[in-house]
């Protein structure tokens, strides 16, 4: 069986047992804190699986991306890159936007909704960095300490001018570059093994969500899911099949190879947890070289959020219309505006989409205690918008790979390329070099 049909087959039943829980268990006292609560059952197997990710997060983006700048022949490849995939990441996040602007005023969405229920629920956000915050966040004082607490721009930074420099120091230069791709292929390996366990993982992810997330607080604001579910899905499917039609690449390929990283997306709810599953699907499964993919993913993962604006949009209509305040034309430029900025500010980790949601409302002038209206259903909509914040970078980094003339077109067409096999962890006896991947 492979690994997305395990996956999902675990999803399902995650799912049920989830559902089963918070109907009958919910407040059963054992249930509670040896199944659903925190240091149960559930939390306990997420948790580790979610660190389990994010420990190859920073190792692997150092790795690849040195290994990717100091092969790369030409460093104004890597400036052309980067703007090319930052114009991109940016276009792609408007055309979201606006998407969701356009179905939530169209819709009317949260028109006649009783705003006063958001008294009821205690709201708090923290703020999001400036923007020059985070242009000063980029360079790090001490490398290290960026690297421990996992700033993922200074970490990007770090490895390409480590990058730049190796591939000016001669032979001492190609000795450590020689050293960190090797060590490059071992956490390679690592990723391998954890996707292992995923199934388990995912299942308790999914089972403690389920459980946790009572059912009734869909019903008032179904209107708000379904548009922002529906948006979502519409982006996913129009945007980025048009880019990939004037790419003149075939949008079918490139959704099937990425179903096990939108399977990860889902369940981890953070694009940074998911980095080293789309890092392999573009590299191995979708064919775009190392040096792009290794430096365009890491850069999309932290400042590339279409789903998340999508979010936005819906939210600030439905919250603009719950409170009964009028959103004009340049309202609606500033939500564009902060929106692109706001994910440039924030990382892909769960939940963080509300922060950002913060400083629209702030913005525009509404009550950021309107976030409360909507907080109840976040969860899942935070899981469903991952995944489309994970298929832009991919998107993007594919797109981009093939007008650089980096995108193997042999392993793109290939229905099984990189499919992954499991390691076999009772014998050293497989091939170091090669791994298969998602
Ligand atoms: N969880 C999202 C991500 O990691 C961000 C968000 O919308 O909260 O991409």
């Amino acid at each position: 069986m492979n690994l997305s049909v395990k996956i999902l087959i675990s999803m399902l039943i995650a799912a049920v047992v989830g559902i089963i829980m918070n109907k009958f268990f919910l407040d059963n006292e054992f249930v509670q804190a040896y199944i659903i609560g925190q240091y149960g059952f559930f939390d306990v197997g997420g948790t580790m699986f979610i660190k389990a990710l994010k420990m190859l997060v920073v190792p692997l983006v150092f790795c690849s991306l040195i290994g990717g700048i100091a092969g790369m022949d030409d460093m104004k490849t890597l400036g052309r890159t980067g703007g090319k995939a930052v114009a991109m990441f940016m276009i792609t996040t408007v055309i979201a936007i606006a998407f969701a602007l356009t179905a939530a005023s169209g819709l009317e969405i949260g028109k006649g909704f009783d705003a006063s229920v958001a008294n009821v629920v205690e709201v708090s956000v923290n703020d999001a960095p400036s923007f020059g915050q985070v242009l000063i966040n980029i360079i790090p004082s001490n490398i290290l300490g960026e690297m421990a607490s996992g700033n993922m721009l200074a970490v990007i930074f770090i490895s390409i001018v480590i990058g730049i420099s190796i591939a000016h120091s001669g032979e001492e230069g190609s000795r450590i570059a020689k050293w960190i791709s090797d060590l490059n292929e071992v956490i390679m390996s690592l990723v391998n093994i954890v996707m292992n366990v995923a199934p388990y993982g995912v299942f308790c992810l999914l089972a403690k969500t389920f459980a946790e997330q009572g059912f009734d607080v869909f019903e008032p604001i179904l209107g708000y899911f379904l548009t922002v579910a529906g948006v979502l899905i519409l982006h996913y499917v129009g945007t980025f099949s048009g880019i990939f039609f004037l790419a003149r690449l075939n949008p079918i390929i490139f959704l099937k190879k990425m179903k096990n990283t939108i399977l990860f997306a889902f369940s981890t709810a953070s694009s940074n947890a998911t980095l080293p599953i789309t890092m392999l699907a573009a590299e191995e499964r979708l064919g775009v070289s190392n040096s792009i993919a290794s430096f365009v993913i890491p850069l999309g993962a932290t400042i590339n959020m279409n789903g998340t604006a999508i979010m936005q949009g819906v939210a600030t209509v439905f919250v603009a219309n719950a409170y009964g305040h009028d959103l004009f034309f340049v309202d609606y430029l500033t939500i564009i505006g902060m929106s692109v900025l706001a994910s440039i500010g924030t990382a892909g980790v769960p939940g963080v989409g509300l922060v950002m949601l913060a400083m629209v409302f702030t913005q525009v002038g509404l009550p950021v205690e309107g976030i409360a209206l909507i907080i109840g259903v976040d969860r899942l909509l935070d899981m469903m918008r991952t995944a489309v914040n994970v298929t832009g970078d991919a998107a993007v980094t594919v797109v981009v790979a093939k007008s650089e003339k980096q995108l193997d077109m042999d392993v793109y067409n290939d229905p099984d390329a990189g499919t992954y096999e499991p390691i076999d962890l009772s014998s050293h006896e497989h091939d170091h070099g090669h791994i298969d991947k998602a």
